[in-house]
């Protein structure tokens, strides 16, 4: 069955009027006609049946069966991923939403490059948003992953709990030590992990010694130098696959 998301806003009853661009998904892409069973998500954890109402371009829906989905597992995995350029940060959120992370920061950090306004520009056209909607949809995964405004390194560091039950942990390839290890997420005493990864031109060694400072602990993916998409599909996969989310 197709899947569809709707704003809780939009509900009225079991009646929910569907956004601009899935109405027009569904009656000018699609050509959908009422009567038609569909499955509507609504971004936080709700699956639904329902059937399609009113074509046009504002489309109705009848919800009719509600299922609990809880397709993101029992850690949560925040990422806090340093700016990248363009094309590589949509690809990051896409991975990042398949992958079932819940929230994802992205960060400004000395190394970014771009100014801050340019990415915050890009934050305000709700691209990102966009392309964690299109994602859940592609790989059913029912909750969306959460993405924040850009904040600064600093403030990226502070907001993160620093109470037990959160492992915080940032991936610097001058690490030579500590490497992710099954015992760091023992069930029952972990309920969320943050990583930080840093952008192409890595994070400074300031930046490093201020999250040391305040209790991340450095973590290696291997000798080699990563690309940094490629250090974060790393980490995130290595991170769920021990937190028994894959
Ligand atoms: N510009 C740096 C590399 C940055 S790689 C240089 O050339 O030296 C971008 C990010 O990927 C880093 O900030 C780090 O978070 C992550 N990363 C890449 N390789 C890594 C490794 N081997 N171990 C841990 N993190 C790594």
């Amino acid at each position: 069955m197709r899947r569809f998301v709707f704003d809780p806003e939009m509900r009225d009853g079991d009646t929910v009027t569907l956004s601009a661009a899935e109405s027009y998904h569904i009656t000018r892409v699609l050509r959908l006609q009422p009567g038609t069973g569909v499955e509507v998500l609504d971004g936080r954890g709700g699956v639904y049946t329902a059937e399609i109402v009113e074509v046009g371009r504002s489309v109705v829906i009848r919800l009719l069966g509600r299922q609990e989905a809880g397709d993101c597992g029992r850690v949560r995995l925040w990422v806090g991923q340093g700016l990248l350029k363009g094309k590589k940060m949509d690809g990051t959120v896409q991975q990042c939403t398949e992958l079932g992370v819940t929230r994802l920061t992205p960060f400004y950090s000395s190394r970014c490059q771009g100014s801050m306004n340019e990415i915050r520009e890009r934050h305000k056209a709700e691209r990102w948003e966009r392309i964690v909607v299109a994602a859940c949809k592609q790989c059913r995964r029912s909750t969306l992953m959460e993405v924040d405004e850009p904040v600064d390194f600093t403030a990226m560091l502070s907001q993160v709990d620093h109470g037990s039950g959160t492992l915080r942990l940032i991936f610097w390839e001058e690490e030579q030590e500590f490497r992710l290890r099954q015992d760091l997420l023992r069930p029952g005493s972990i309920d969320t992990v943050c990583i930080l990864l840093g952008p192409e031109g890595g994070l400074s060694p300031a930046e490093i010694a201020a999250a040391r400072q305040s209790g991340w602990q450095t973590v290696s993916l291997g000798r080699r130098i990563l690309r940094a998409e490629t250090a974060t599909l790393t980490a995130v996969s290595l991170v769920q696959y021990l937190a028994g989310n894959l």
